[in-house]
């Protein structure tokens, strides 16, 4: 018989927010004993010493502390983890419709598990792991993936280790599809097929998240001439393309993501020629789009970005705050984007955006593009809200799971 947790306590009243499901709570706000080691199991007490939840320390982060049950009877240890990675599995079985072979299988404390997220390409899972718990625990959510998944082969990212590059830790990588490479595999989303580099993509491969927000965008671009902006692998591009857009130009600061964009498009039978793909900066192209709009003189020419206008922009940027002190940055950041899209979109036009950071919450967002719109002097129609697709589930208590917002809006 394993001895009880060690326990420790909070220094503030923080007790509420852990019983309404908010899973952390942060180094200022606990009193850790000392000799904890990462990832070791204690019981959180509050000021009076009442049991508020069992979970896992780190007590070199910032991030102290992480509740896994407030059930002080249940044990937390490898079999727990199984248990809630089945639960999120079954969770998928019920939410996604058939036919997506790539998807988020664990999406981390929001399927509480703290510290997992396992997103599955195909046969190849690919895991990031959070933080020292996610060190500590690794063989522990490894084995629970491979009990539960059986997947061909098991990629690790942990920013702590190897410069957070993959590792492949279980079997071994599928050979490289028709037309891919090595590392990639082909998955598919709601007809749309796409090559994901799992072992040098970005986060684990693919942006799986804004599924749903691909197929909105797909249902709007008929007949348009469609501007997707951090595109990454062309995840919209494709969608929009599909969806029969006369046009789409797609644009990364990232050159080998646009290559991988265009043969995106071949692999969906798309003739990538018929479209314009860059490698460029989208404030320089958003830039030059608005000053071609209003009249103004562009402040530095992007080369290869076709003639004329837009009437379907896509801004899905990365995070621009990756903590709180960054937020008024980022509102900067959003502010400016938004305001160039909204000038350089001619009447009718419509705007995708989305901002990722949790950081930022869905009213701010909204507060930020209303005053984009603002000093570009639209008026602006809400047409949909959304956020994250239904394999990123958000637990209650826990605004910080609401991490992506995703707007669809016409200026008029
Ligand atoms: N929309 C994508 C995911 C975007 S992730 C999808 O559906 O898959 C954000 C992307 O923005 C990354 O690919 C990154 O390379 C790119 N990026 C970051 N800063 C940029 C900039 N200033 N201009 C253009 N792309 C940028």
């Amino acid at each position: 018989m394993a001895s009880p947790p060690r326990t420790i306590r909070l220094t503030q009243g923080i007790e509420g927010s852990l019983r309404g499901g908010h899973p952390w709570a942060f180094a200022d706000a606990v009193a850790l004993a000392p000799g904890l080691a990462d990832g070791e199991v204690v019981d959180l007490l509050d000021r009076r010493g009442e049991f508020v939840a069992r979970g896992t320390v780190e007590p070199r982060s910032p991030l102290a502390f992480r509740a896994w049950t407030l059930d002080p009877d249940q044990r937390v240890d490898a079999a727990l983890v199984v248990q809630r990675l089945a639960g999120a599995i079954a969770l998928r079985r019920e939410l996604l419709r058939p036919g997506v072979t790539g998807f988020r299988a664990c999406h981390g404390e929001n399927d509480h598990l703290p510290g997992l997220q396992c997103d599955l390409y195909g046969d190849v899972a690919s895991l990031r792991t959070d933080g020292a718990l996610g060190v500590a625990w690794e063989e522990r959510f490894v084995g629970a993936v491979q009990q539960l998944l059986r997947p061909r082969a098991i990629v690790v990212r942990n920013p702590l280790l190897q410069d957070g590059e993959a590792r492949v830790v279980a079997g071994t990588m599928p050979a490289a599809p028709a037309g891919g490479r090595d590392g990639e595999v082909v998955i598919e989303e709601h007809g749309r097929r796409f090559f994901v580099d799992v072992l040098r993509g970005q986060k684990t491969g693919f942006f799986l998240d804004q599924r749903e927000n691909r197929d909105r965008v797909a249902q709007l671009a008929r007949g348009r001439r469609v501007l997707n902006t951090f595109a990454y692998t062309g995840g919209f591009s494709v969608a929009a393309a599909q969806g029969g857009a006369a046009h789409v130009t797609t644009v990364d600061l990232a050159a080998p993501a646009v290559e991988t964009a265009r043969r995106n498009f071949a692999l969906n039978g798309l003739d990538p020629a018929a479209h314009s793909f860059l490698a460029a900066d989208a404030f320089d192209v958003l830039a030059e789009l608005a000053a071609r709009a209003t009249g103004g003189a562009p402040p530095q020419p992007v080369a290869g970005l076709p003639t004329g206008s837009f009437d379907l922009i896509v801004l899905d940027p990365p995070s621009f705050a990756h903590s709180r002190k960054m937020v008024p940055r980022a509102e900067k950041a959003y502010e400016k984007l938004n305001e160039l899209a909204l000038r350089a979109l001619p009447p009718g036009g419509w705007l995708a955006t989305a901002s990722c950071s949790s950081h930022v919450r869905e009213a701010d967002f909204l507060a930020y593009v209303a005053t984009a719109a603002v000093r570009a002097r639209r008026r602006v129609t809400i047409a949909a809200i959304a956020g994250a697709a239904p394999d990123h589930p958000a637990r209650l208590g826990f605004p910080e799971g609401r991490y992506l917002k995703f707007a669809l809006l016409r200026a008029e």
